[in-house]
């Protein structure tokens, strides 16, 4: 009896192997024809200096608008494009988004600042520099203006991150290592690489308050960001409890829906100007 049944749960798994991999295929596929029908949308986060209370940018989010209108997260089809080697396509066409769609308003405002999510092969190549220099010279918006963050995983090879960071740093751009704590990296990494912020990644945030080992980490991470001369910004920002307690620690920037959620140009554009 054994014999048969794991004959038929053999070919079940087979089958649903077959079926997982063809909707990765399908998948794949629409990505594909996404990134050629330049089919992604920018949302912008607002972005508040945490002392003043006052928005002073927006983090740029990706979104893939599909044929039925509805937009995809980028949690859902960003893995598949750093797997296959769609992530530097997916970047040309959102620093193309921010240069058009806030252009006017990054020139009206030299304050103002739009953070930009790198992948690992943005990182690694460099290759998305030439391309911003190019868009920033056309539009006259200041390289300052412009602040770059990819996560641990971008900057797993030391050596070339550190001298990808350094060339965006000579042109003006402020890099940021992004979802701290999520990964691998340790004071010793960190100290290998020239950067400007650390974002506290928003399961740290989540936390604060409760008595758990995962928030007993943060002032750790505070205090050592701080030790490195980095910036701190915490994402995540939900309550008004994290808040108080982030702006006691020092921490310089926060992002979260106690502020505000991701939004269209034009909504970012008005939510900036009410101040
Ligand atoms: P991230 O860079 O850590 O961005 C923050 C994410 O947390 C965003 O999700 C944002 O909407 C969400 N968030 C912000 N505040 C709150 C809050 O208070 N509560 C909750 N529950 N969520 C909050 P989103 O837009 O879905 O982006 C997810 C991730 O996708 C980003 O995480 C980033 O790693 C990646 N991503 C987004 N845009 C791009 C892009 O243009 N290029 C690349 N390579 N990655 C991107
Ligand atoms: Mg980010
Ligand atoms: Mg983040
Ligand atoms: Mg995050």
């Amino acid at each position: 009896l054994l014999l048969p049944v794991g004959a038929a749960l053999a070919i079940g798994m087979s089958w649903l192997a077959v079926w997982l991999s063809r909707r990765q295929l399908s998948e794949l596929a629409q990505l594909r024809r996404a990134v050629q029908a330049r089919a992604f949308v920018v949302e912008y986060q607002p972005l508040i200096d945490l002392a003043s209370r006052c928005c002073v940018g927006a983090e740029a989010l990706v979104r893939w608008r599909r044929s039925d209108g509805s937009l995809t997260r980028p949690d859902l089809f960003i893995p598949l494009a750093e797997e296959h080697g769609l992530i530097q396509a997916i970047t040309d066409q959102v620093m193309a988004a921010v240069v058009a769609e806030l252009g006017e308003l990054l020139r009206s405002d030299p304050n103002v600042h739009i953070a930009i999510n790198l992948g690992a092969d943005d990182i690694r190549s460099g290759r998305f520099l030439p391309v911003l220099d190019r868009l920033l010279q056309d539009s006259g918006i200041a390289p300052q203006q412009v602040w770059l963050e990819a996560t641990e995983r971008g900057f797993v090879d030391v050596s070339s991150a550190s001298s990808v960071i350094e060339q965006a740093r000579r042109r003006g751009h402020k890099v940021a290592i992004d979802d701290f704590g999520t990964g691998f990296s340790s004071l010793q990494y960190l100290q290998g690489l020239p950067l400007d912020a650390l974002k506290i990644d928003k399961s740290f945030v989540d936390v604060l308050g409760r008595e758990t080992v995962t928030s007993s980490v943060v002032p750790h991470i505070i205090s050592m960001a701080k030790t490195l001369g980095l910036a701190i910004i915490a994402e995540g920002v939900e309550t008004q409890a994290q808040l108080d307690y982030l702006r006691a620690q020092g921490v310089d920037g926060g992002q979260g829906w106690l502020f505000a959620k991701a939004m269209p140009a034009p909504q970012f554009i008005a939510y900036l100007r009410r101040g």
